[in-house]
């Protein structure tokens, strides 16, 4: 039996959740979003499970090439576009398509002699501040890019919200607004949505949904879990306890002596630290989850191994151990922490062994 964190990675609530994404943008194409080694889930696998997706997105340009060269045949998006014409030949052989978001690209695009017309997703910067046309030079650049031949005919109108994981924010009615109000009167399929527009903001949907944390079953909600979205946690953390000792009362455990026993208490000890990716400044209490049930972290996290308060439970060397996943949220998780989920998924790091089950 190894003794070392493995992410298990749950196939079937994966596609329970696209089909969750279906049920609730019915009628919208989905473009599955699968940057950052699909939020840690290992972009491949996922991409090869996600069949039922329309497209995929990324960030990047080698992430593209990579779908491609793990036999990814579907449309894929460059959701952050190109930055230079000599990867336009590039771009065009691997058949991407590429978000447009500022004038560089539209003078690039229109420069370049291509073998083969580019599918362009024209990106308006409604509020985000980040990527995107101030919204006054849409439509020229709509106007410029649909009368070049090096452009796909059928223009995507794209933007992105900077607030839709907050209800109660009016940041995203302004955004939509703001798009609409410049987008008037253009022909084209609209794509607005990422995970939390698609839960929160129906009115945002358009013709393309882009999710990607609900794929893998966490909530983007603020204050809110998968499950209450009917949604199912994709990624299962989990290692074994490598020892199990006594300490007394007094006796401090963990580097920095951060944690002191009140009382004669029992540990185990964990096979999982900072340096595969769980969060080093979990406070103390941070509950792992060990024969289906919550046991709190004590001292500090290090490197390759963290320190569970077991009470007066029978724990051995080689008990299994839930970081987060099913029956943990990683939403919790994370509150505890002071960050979002997603920084959590993303930080699994390569050491960690990866078993898919479920899948095709
Ligand atoms: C990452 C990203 C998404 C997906 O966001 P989630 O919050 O994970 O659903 C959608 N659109 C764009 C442009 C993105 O960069």
């Amino acid at each position: 039996m190894l003794r070392k964190p493995v992410a298990r990675i749950d196939v079937l609530a994966l596609k329970h959740n696209l089909a969750r994404v279906r049920e609730v943008a019915a009628g919208c194409k989905v473009l599955a979003v699968l940057k950052a080694n699909a939020y840690g889930h290992g972009m491949l696998k996922v991409a090869e499970q996600l069949q039922q997706a329309d497209a995929f997105g990324v960030a990047r340009l080698d992430e593209a090439l990579a779908l491609r060269a793990g036999g990814i045949v579907k449309p894929i998006v460059l959701l952050e576009g190109f930055f230079d014409a000599d990867e336009l030949p590039q771009i065009v052989a691997s058949n991407l398509q590429v978000v447009v978001h500022q004038q560089e690209q539209i003078d690039a695009i229109l420069a370049a002699e291509l073998d083969a017309p580019i599918r362009v997703w024209l990106k308006m910067d409604t509020g985000m501040h980040r990527l995107g046309l101030p919204p006054e030079h849409y439509q020229a650049a709509y106007q410029a890019l649909s009368q070049s031949p090096n452009c796909v005919p059928g223009i995507r109108l794209m933007s992105h919200f900077a607030c839709a994981d907050d209800l109660e924010c009016p940041d995203t009615t302004e955004q939509l607004q703001r798009f609409s109000r410049w987008s008037q009167g253009l022909s084209g399929e609209i794509s607005l949505a990422n995970s939390a527009a698609v839960l929160g903001w129906p009115q945002s949907h358009g013709s393309w949904v882009r999710p990607g944390l609900m794929l893998y079953g966490v909530s983007p909600l603020l204050g809110k879990q998968g499950d209450e979205h009917g949604l199912q946690p994709v990624m299962t953390l989990r290692s074994r306890v490598i020892a199990v000792r006594d300490v007394a009362a007094g006796e401090t455990v963990g580097y920095g002596s951060a944690w002191q026993a009140q009382q004669a208490t029992r540990l185990a000890v964990v096979a999982i630290g900072y340096g595969d990716g769980y969060p080093r400044n979990v406070p103390n209490g941070t509950p792992v989850l060990m024969q289906g049930r919550r046991f709190p972290i004590v001292g500090r996290v290090s490197m390759d191994m963290l320190t569970v308060d077991i009470g007066d439970a029978i724990i051995k060397p080689g008990e299994q151990v839930v970081l987060w996943g099913q029956g943990l949220p990683v939403e919790e998780i994370a509150a505890l922490v002071g960050t979002i989920p997603y920084e959590l998924l993303c930080n699994i790091t390569p050491r960690v062994d990866f078993v898919y089950e479920g899948g095709d």
